[in-house]
């Protein structure tokens, strides 16, 4: 892997002009650019994560999920051994990383934070992955404490950069709160993950601003899912937007931050939309789903998982078929430790 790569001064006007130009030639050719940068870091290598949504209990109200507190919905919460027992299933099948996400579970952030902190560090001993938490926002005490676990990732994502549009889509929630946790976090030697949906109302002027913004916090890991709507949600009615926007907000990151971990993630069109999203610079793929263990994924809840399509097999023999391999474990780690040396 090569370890010296530099970001690409791409101004806000061009990636405005980039997004707004919507002949297929500027998308293809925005694709082939991330290829060639995707390889000159990563080579042939993907990464692959297994994805561990232990309990969709949430007390908020995201206009967008379907998972918001006031959804009549079927919801669960794994106890500590399943949650164990999932992630040494997905560690057998050669993930690189567990991601542990949560919704903003009353149980846990109110009463007892010490069984996630547990969970955490049964994972990382037994399964000798990284490990990624998702919990939502955290006091910086927890997080000290999540880092001095050696938790290497804290994912969480403001979803959208347009201070407005952020109180529209996350009802009620502090946009500086949850934007500080994650600068916290990264202070205290973790990787951050951010993220935004495509689709939600945004301009391509805030796309432009969030892909600026994820390089000004010193983002590792940065992720772009296209809205897809959730039954019994307010924007239930709301379109899923063309995934070409996807696609090219892929290939954008991958060209302004060549060293950036950029998910393909399966939860957004099951295994069917891989080969798109790789094809666009994409270098890690999340949401894998060990099938029949009861979990479920975010936007795409039960797409695939059942059936066996979101499993490291089923990925493996794609990125196979696409002359691509998924990186062994040592690798990985050596790499954050190359995305560590960039923080500092
Ligand atoms: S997006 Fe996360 S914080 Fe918001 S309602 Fe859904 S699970 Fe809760």
């Amino acid at each position: 892997m090569n370890k010296d790569i530099k970001e690409r001064p791409i101004t806000r006007e061009e990636i405005i002009h980039l997004l707004k130009d919507d002949r297929e030639s500027v998308a293809e050719s925005l694709f082939l650019k991330a290829q060639q940068e995707r390889e000159k870091v990563f080579g042939n290598k993907i990464f692959i994560y297994g994805f561990v949504y232990f309990s969709t209990w949430c007390r908020n109200n995201c206009n967008f999920c379907f998972y918001r507190k006031s959804n009549q919905i079927e919801r669960y919460r794994k106890s500590p051994a399943e949650v164990v027992e999932i992630a040494k299933q997905l560690a057998a099948s050669g993930v690189n990383l567990i991601d542990l996400t949560m919704g903003e579970d009353q149980k846990y952030h109110n009463e007892d934070f010490k069984t996630v902190l547990d969970i955490t560090k049964t994972i990382r001993k037994e399964t000798n992955l990284p490990v990624m938490i998702s919990p939502g926002v955290i006091s910086q005490s927890l997080v000290d404490e999540f880092a001095s676990l050696g938790t290497e990732w804290y994912a969480l994502y403001q979803e959208t950069h347009n201070l407005r549009l952020f109180q529209q889509l996350r009802i009620e929630q502090d946009y500086d709160e949850r934007m500080n946790i994650k600068l916290y976090a990264k202070r205290k030697g973790m990787l951050i993950e951010e993220g935004l949906l495509a689709g939600v109302g945004e301009t391509v002027e805030d796309i432009a601003d969030s892909l600026l913004e994820m390089g000004r916090i010193g983002a590792s890991q940065m992720r772009v899912m296209s809205f897809v709507p959730q039954k019994g949600s307010p924007m239930e009615l709301a379109e899923t937007p063309d995934r070409t926007l996807e696609m090219k907000i892929i290939a954008l990151m991958r060209i302004l931050y060549p060293y950036a971990l950029i998910p393909a993630s399966l939860d957004v069109d099951g295994i069917k939309g891989l080969r798109g999203r790789i094809n666009a610079g994409a270098s890690v793929v999340t949401s894998i789903i060990p099938p029949r263990s009861g979990l479920m994924g975010v936007a795409q809840n039960t797409m695939d998982v059942d059936e066996g399509g979101r499993t490291a097999e089923e990925v493996k023999h794609i990125l196979n078929e696409m002359n691509l391999s998924v990186a062994p474990a040592e690798e990985y780690i050596e790499y954050l430790n190359v995305l560590r040396e960039r923080q500092e």
